[in-house]
């Protein structure tokens, strides 16, 4: 709509750098299969969603008061299911969380980015890092993955030295690729990382804080570890996590990381007051009850992304090796083509990463049927 003569206008002060962007996210459509954005196709069971809801009526009765500020209960709960997935022992302490892992990692590039500073990640990479970047008045800067979307360790430690960031941001399993890191080379980071962040203020360096994102974490193959191991050693580590995925909580908002304490007191300062709020505080702890239920789903996704990934080989199609519940394969002369013909047949997968590449994330059986049913026509088109 234009402005007419008797409307007042303005010119709103928008930043720069922010003129024409549009906002982050992948389309949000109404097709019976949707394979796009790395969801638990299975919805929580009646038992769970039960107690949830129990839980919510419950804290809606107070909800005039604000509610726990440093939602101590839910770190204690939030460490508790970190022991148990991963066998790693921490303090409510070392816990922080917040509305998805996002928001988590946001807090991170509140604290220790900023004009004048960098923050490196390895491309492909997770779409939002750079949005973190930008909102933060952060440097993006970014080194290559080989063409197996591993890290080189050698790479990763020149690209510190060059840039001396002050975070890192790994994905593992790194979306859109589902690549996990042998921990030998996020200890090599780690390592490079000690004495290269920006020089503090009494003329020394820092450490470059060290993120793992483990978004994907608990989807990862038989005999590979998470860097929640490595924490003991690295306090300038952090282990995001969250509830989106593997957990089957999306909807719910909350993601978490496990750092140092040290680290999770510069994260109090720049958080919001009550940024979580009662309800979610109260599902997030009733849906943490059911962890075995939801935990059950795991060992099923994984073996149904390997079934996945063996039928999209044998199809002659490359497939980049998966730690994650989702897999990017091609390389495709068209991916659009491809992207498009499944979403006439009803299917729903995202069209990201390097040029030629789809991913589609793992579904229920059927779904994994209706999906190479609907791929094996439009590649035979
Ligand atoms: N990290 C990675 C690598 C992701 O793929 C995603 C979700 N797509 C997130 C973090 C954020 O998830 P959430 O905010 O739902 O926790």
């Amino acid at each position: 709509t234009g402005s007419s003569a008797d409307v007042p206008t303005a010119r709103l002060p928008l930043r720069a750098g922010l003129e024409g962007l549009h906002p982050y996210g992948a389309p949000q459509l109404d097709v019976p299969v949707l394979l796009n954005v790395n969801e638990n196709p299975y919805p929580p069971s009646d038992a769970v969603a039960a107690d949830v809801a129990d839980a919510v009526a419950k804290a809606a009765r107070s909800l005039n008061r604000y509610p726990d500020r440093d939602f101590g209960e839910l770190r204690a709960e939030l460490a508790e299911y970190l022991r148990v997935e991963s066998g790693i022992t921490l303090a409510a302490e070392q816990i922080w969380a917040a509305n998805g892992s996002n928001e988590v990692m946001l807090h991170l590039l509140q604290a220790y980015g900023g004009p004048g500073r960098a923050v490196l990640s390895f491309a492909p990479t997770y779409s939002m890092y750079p949005e973190y970047a930008r909102d933060t008045i952060t440097d993006w800067v970014t080194g290559r993955r080989e063409e197996d979307f591993g890290l080189d360790a050698g790479h990763a430690v020149d690209m510190i030295a060059q840039h001396r960031p002050a975070v890192i941001l790994l994905a593992s399993p790194n979306n859109p690729t589902g690549t996990a890191l042998p921990l030998e080379t996020v200890e090599a980071i780690l390592d490079a990382a000690r004495t290269s962040g920006p020089t503090g203020a009494d003329g020394e360096p820092t450490s470059a804080v060290v993120v793992v994102d483990e978004a994907y974490g608990e989807f990862r193959r038989a005999g590979t570890r998470s860097a929640l191991t490595l924490l003991a050693d690295n306090p300038h580590l952090a282990v995001a996590r969250t509830m989106s995925k593997a957990f089957g909580m999306a909807g719910l908002r909350l993601g978490y990381l496990a750092a140092d304490t040290a680290l999770i007191d510069h994260l109090r300062v720049v958080r919001l007051p009550y940024h979580l709020s009662a309800l979610t505080q109260a599902a997030a702890l009733a849906a943490l009850r059911h962890r075995e239920e939801l935990m059950a789903q795991i060992a099923s996704l994984r073996s149904e992304r390997d079934r996945l990934v063996t039928w999209l080989r044998g199809r002659g199609l490359q497939v980049a090796d998966s730690d994650a519940n989702f897999v990017l394969f091609g390389v495709l002369p068209d991916r659009h083509r491809v992207w498009k013909g499944l979403l006439d047949r009803g299917i729903l997968i995202r069209e990201v990463g390097p040029d030629g590449w789809l991913r589609v994330s793992v579904g229920t059986p059927e779904e994994t049927a209706a999906f190479t049913t609907a791929l094996e026509e439009v590649l035979e088109q």
